[in-house]
């Protein structure tokens, strides 16, 4: 037993994956995939995206957001667990990345409910707003680009309705933000939004070490 998170060992992480995951043969194909791609830490873990799932479950949401759409394993998870009616925004930059998603979304037969947009992440942002998206989306993730991590947050603040939640990637970041010796941009804006996330009183909040570390902020 123990009382404090466990740093889980090669053997107690394949017994979680063993015990716990239900993953349906369309996204184990999609990560099977990604895998032959050099960048593709990028993806979320599956447990991750099995919770992720849960969670939109949990809100009952409809209308979902995502920053970093990749290959698009994160954006299917989500879409899975979205009601038919629901809908997911996604944004990326990348049209390689993008096109293999689109075809995973087909193949799993929700492409009807995810809008992909291509373009800078904060433009989108800017763009939902001015649209009048304000207070309107349930649920929000960011996994873009780490230097852009607070503004992204204070955007995305004000798209998510009272009562949502906005869940941010990689927050550990393989443990870099723990090690006064690593000051590179991207560890410094994620330390930076971290102390900026648990000092926001706009916010309930938890840090869960899930993964690469996931950051739940429901706005109050
Ligand atoms: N959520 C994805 C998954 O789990 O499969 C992984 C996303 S990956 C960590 C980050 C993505 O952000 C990349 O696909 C990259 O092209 C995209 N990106 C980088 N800079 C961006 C920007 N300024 N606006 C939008 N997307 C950006
Ligand atoms: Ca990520």
């Amino acid at each position: 037993m123990s009382n404090q998170t466990l740093n889980l060992t090669p053997q107690l992480y394949q017994y979680l994956l063993s015990t716990s995951l239900r993953e349906p043969a369309v996204m184990k194909h999609l990560r099977l995939e990604t895998a032959k791609l050099p960048s593709h830490n990028c993806q979320i873990a599956p447990e991750q995206g099995q919770f992720m799932a849960l969670l939109i479950e949990l809100l009952g949401a409809r209308k979902v957001l995502e920053l970093g759409t990749y290959t698009g394993y994160s954006a299917l998870a989500m879409a899975l667990a979205l009601p038919p009616q629901g809908k997911l925004i996604t944004c990326d930059i990348n049209d390689e990345w993008t096109a293999m998603a689109q075809q995973f979304w087909r193949e799993a037969g929700v492409a009807h409910k995810i809008e992909l947009r291509l373009g800078p992440a904060l433009e989108t942002l800017e763009k939902l707003l001015k649209a009048g998206e304000a207070d309107t989306f349930d649920f929000a993730f960011i996994d873009a680009d780490k230097a852009n991590y607070s503004a992204y947050y204070e955007k995305i603040f004000q798209l998510v309705r009272r009562g949502g939640l906005i869940a941010v990637d990689n927050v550990l970041w393989d443990g870099a933000v723990a090690d006064p010796a690593i000051s590179d941009t991207q560890t410094k804006a994620i330390r930076a939004l971290n102390e900026k996330l648990k000092n926001d009183e706009r916010i309930s909040f938890s840090l869960v070490p899930i993964a690469d570390g996931l950051a739940l902020a429901r706005k109050r």
